[in-house]
């Protein structure tokens, strides 16, 4: 096993162990990766599976969408490989009470392990510690760059993974409209600089504090995929949350809308909106693996079923000392609750 492999999954066990051990060895799973990894300067990374393999999910991300798809994919039918800079998944409505100390960071974080056994227990399902840098649609095939942050000693390292079904759910990144120093607005603001921000007329404003609530827009990621977009910028997608320009790719979460020619509205990016695009995705993936239609280009023919409706569960917002607003969309009024 040559020195990089060794590193590269050193890398992820170290991340995936949230570095509890500087002399991590690499544990049995690590020798059948090896075993399954190609490693040829042509071709690093995973070959398209063959007729006595699993047909193989790769999902990008591990937030809502692609966590609750991973929870709910058949591992009897499929082997499934997640992609993403991040180990676990985040509970973000919780996310603010960590700051105040309500709750611990433990308590919003799930390891990726956890929600889906498989990943870290079946010989051909992975998670790889990466980011996506590209997919070739021709060829059914994703193009990767370990995640090295925090990592001196090591160079990002790039790699390929061949997939029958992809589904892309790298979420959205905050809106910044090209202002360095923050990731910020459009309009007045020109530039935001320690201490003060600058208008468009040249004026300053000093701040001790600045709170910035821009709105989410697509990655870079996302903007570099060469498919048609839904209006805001997202990845298009049809009612059965198909990329339809390209075979056996799917989108979901706050990375996706839906086409314009769907005559649908782009949905909000909410966890709502993709932890149900998720339970659909896995429910249509295992239908469709249960019909022989798992792998890459055997689903043409096949009935993907009812299209994906999303019904609007209500809204809470806490306001404080354990009350909140809450919007059970039964009628216009709002009640105020314990929780
Ligand atoms: C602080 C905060 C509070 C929120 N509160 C609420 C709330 O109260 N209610 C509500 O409904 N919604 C809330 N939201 C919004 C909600 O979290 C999002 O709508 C939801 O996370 C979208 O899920 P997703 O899976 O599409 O994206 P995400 O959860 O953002 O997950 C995207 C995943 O993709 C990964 N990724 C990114 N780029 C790549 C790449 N190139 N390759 C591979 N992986 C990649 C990321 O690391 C991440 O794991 C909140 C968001 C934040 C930030």
């Amino acid at each position: 096993m040559p020195p990089w492999f060794r590193n590269f999954i050193q890398l992820s066990s170290t991340s995936l162990a949230q570095q509890r051990s500087p002399h991590l060895k690499p544990s049995p799973s690590i020798y059948q990766l090896w075993n399954h990894f190609s490693t040829d300067s042509k071709y690093a990374g995973l070959r398209p599976t063959k007729g006595d393999e699993k047909p193989r999910v790769v999902v990008l991300g591990s937030g809502w969408a692609g966590c609750r798809l991973l929870k709910d994919i058949d591992t009897k039918l499929y082997d499934v490989v997640c992609v993403s800079p991040r180990n676990h998944m985040v509970f973000t409505p919780l996310l603010a009470s960590t700051c105040v100390g309500t709750l611990e960071f433990r308590s919003v974080a799930e390891p990726i392990g956890r929600i889906q056994p498989a990943i870290s227990r079946e010989p051909n399902s992975y998670f790889f510690l990466a980011n996506c840098t590209s997919v070739d649609f021709h060829n059914h095939q994703i193009h990767c760059e370990t995640v090295t942050e925090g990592v001196d000693t090591l160079d990002p390292w790039n790699f390929k993974i061949s997939y029958d079904k992809l589904v892309i759910a790298a979420g959205a990144q905050a809106s910044t409209f090209g202002i360095k120093g923050v990731h910020l607005v459009r309009g007045i603001v020109k530039d935001v600089q320690p201490k003060k921000i600058v208008l468009s007329d040249d004026t300053d404003i000093p701040y001790g504090l600045l709170v910035w609530s821009t709105g989410v827009g697509p990655s870079s990621f996302v903007n570099s995929l060469e498919v048609p977009k839904a209006p805001g910028g997202r990845v298009g997608i049809d009612e059965w949350l198909r990329v339809p320009s390209v075979q056996d790719v799917f989108a979901i979460g706050d990375c996706s809308g839906f086409l314009e020619s769907t005559g649908k509205p782009v949905l909000p990016a909410l966890a709502q909106v993709a932890e149900r695009q998720g339970k659909y995705l896995a429910k249509l993936l295992n239908n469709l693996g249960k019909a022989g239609g798992g792998r890459a280009d055997a689903s043409k023919e096949l009935d993907f079923g009812n299209p994906f409706v999303y019904k609007h569960m209500g809204s809470m917002a806490t306001i404080g000392r354990y009350k909140a607003l809450v919007d059970l969309r039964k009628s216009k009024v709002i009640y105020i609750c314990d929780y």
